[in-house]
């Protein structure tokens, strides 16, 4: 580990007084390694000495770090390595769950997309999560992840988060998860710490006001914001907290959190210091929006591709339980939950909408290709594909994009297991098969 910045050591001390070499010892310490299950898709207690996570249902540490990379479930999405003290989220359930089952969620710096899953488990049916990213390139990842978790009511766009002000009063919760100087992560990150300095927290600081008065009209009034970040300093935390309360017009929702839990309350919300509690350093704040949003007139992009809705009795029907409607966009068919179809029109003309509702395959002539976001999602209908489960090995042969022999009748379409949870199609071709799997997210480890 790198040097810790004296300025940091003399902020922390500032912060936390005597209390600060605690801190600095835990940095110090490796970090714990903790998962969150998926209710859509397993059962939890799949590895040995699992611990639970006080504040998170779904959550466990492990005793160990297995190789994640070389276990299906994970590329099956039965679960997502995630730090603990960013599993706190989960205790907004309740909140979440009384907004109403349209809710709708935007989570403004999505990637990779940890906190997006979360979020994805706590809507209800008829909602739908927004998970954006700024950047293309990290936008990859958290479509990826999305994908792979399974939930059907979400869709990724890439935008700034200035574009989401014309949306006004569009959603019900808005998590800013900012960019930040990342303090709390020095231990797992040597590049945050390298790049830390007393004018970088003020930059994020400033940046950090932007995205949240840029996206600010997108929230209604009486809408939640959680605000977090993985940084210690007051400026990113409880000053910016403050700033968005007085300036942009928002009260704080308090929770009641057992003190067993080690989590400590702030000026302006609650801090995980990684020697009290087992996680990294984390910040979190819950506001409700008091002021009103501002109308806006919308302007049509006249770019916006247009979708056609699927023509009655398509085949693709039949592989979703639940209800959804089918569009295509450029030979790509999507469903969509009705209730929020109208909506994701609306985002299509306005932002930039890289997928939304399931990704359900590709027309090609007479065929359509089932895609592998159908396979991993929870609403694919059980028994729409011949289904062969297959051990680990050739589990992994096949996550690596390799050519596989199924012992398999017939040429058609098959969904491959393993452990019964669904990892993706191949197209069965008699002797041989064609390995669907996205070229992107195959698994480019060595196999020994
Ligand atoms: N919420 C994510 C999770 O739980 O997996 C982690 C988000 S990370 C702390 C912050 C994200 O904000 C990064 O993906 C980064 O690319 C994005 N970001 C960076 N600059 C931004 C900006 N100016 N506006 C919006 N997002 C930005």
């Amino acid at each position: 580990m790198p040097e810790i910045p004296l300025p940091f050591v003399q902020s922390l001390q500032n912060l936390l007084g005597a209390e600060a070499g605690d801190l600095l010892d835990a940095l110090r310490q490796a970090t714990p390694v903790s998962i969150r299950y998926n209710r859509g898709k397993t059962a939890s207690g799949k590895f040995a000495r699992e611990t639970p996570v006080a504040w998170c249902p779904d959550g466990v540490y492990l005793a160990e770090r297995p190789a994640f990379t070389l276990d299906p479930l994970l590329h099956g999405g039965a679960y997502y390595v995630q730090e603990a003290s960013s599993m706190f989220l989960a205790q907004l359930a309740p909140v979440v769950q009384s907004l109403g089952d349209r809710c709708r969620i935007l989570d403004l710096c999505a990637a990779p997309g940890g906190k997006s899953t979360l979020l994805a488990g706590l809507l209800p049916p008829g909602g739908l999560l927004v998970a954006n990213e700024v950047l293309r390139s990290r936008a990859a990842i958290l479509l990826e992840n999305l994908a792979k978790w399974g939930s059907p009511n979400v869709a990724v766009t890439c935008n700034d988060p200035q574009s989401f002000g014309t949306l006004a009063g569009a959603f019900d919760v808005l998590l800013i998860d900012a960019p930040c100087s990342g303090e709390g992560m020095f231990r797992k990150d040597a590049a945050a710490m390298k790049e830390w300095s007393p004018a970088h927290v003020q930059l994020c600081a400033g940046r950090q006001r932007r995205i949240a008065a840029g996206a600010w009209n997108a929230l209604r009034e009486g809408g939640l914001l959680i605000y977090s970040t993985c940084t210690f300093n007051r400026d990113e935390n409880d000053a910016n907290v403050q700033w968005i309360q007085n300036v942009l017009g928002a009260e704080r929702v308090l929770l009641s959190l057992p003190p067993a839990w080690g989590i400590a309350e702030s000026e302006a919300g609650y801090r995980f210091y990684p020697h009290r509690v087992q996680g990294e350093g984390f910040f979190v704040s819950v506001l409700r929006k008091t002021a009103p949003s501002r109308p806006v007139r919308r302007i049509a992009n006249e770019k916006a591709v247009r979708h056609t809705a699927l023509k009655a009795a398509s085949p693709v029907e039949k592989w979703l339980s639940g209800q959804f409607v089918f569009e295509s966009r450029n030979n790509f068919i999507h469903a969509l939950p009705p209730s929020q179809q109208a909506f994701i029109a609306q985002l299509s003309q306005q932002l930039n909408v890289l997928q939304a509702g399931v990704a359900v395959g590709e027309q090609k002539g007479a065929t359509i290709i089932p895609a592998a976001a159908l396979a991993l999602s929870t609403a694919l209908q059980p028994k729409a594909f011949p289904e062969v489960d297959v051990d680990i090995p050739a589990a992994l042969r096949f996550l690596r994009r390799d050519t596989i022999r199924l012992d398999f009748a017939g040429k058609d379409f098959v969904l491959l297991t393993c452990n019964q949870l669904p990892l993706g199609f191949v197209k069965h071709l008699g002797r041989r098969t064609n390995n669907l799997y996205p070229a992107a997210w195959r698994i480019r480890m060595t196999l020994d």
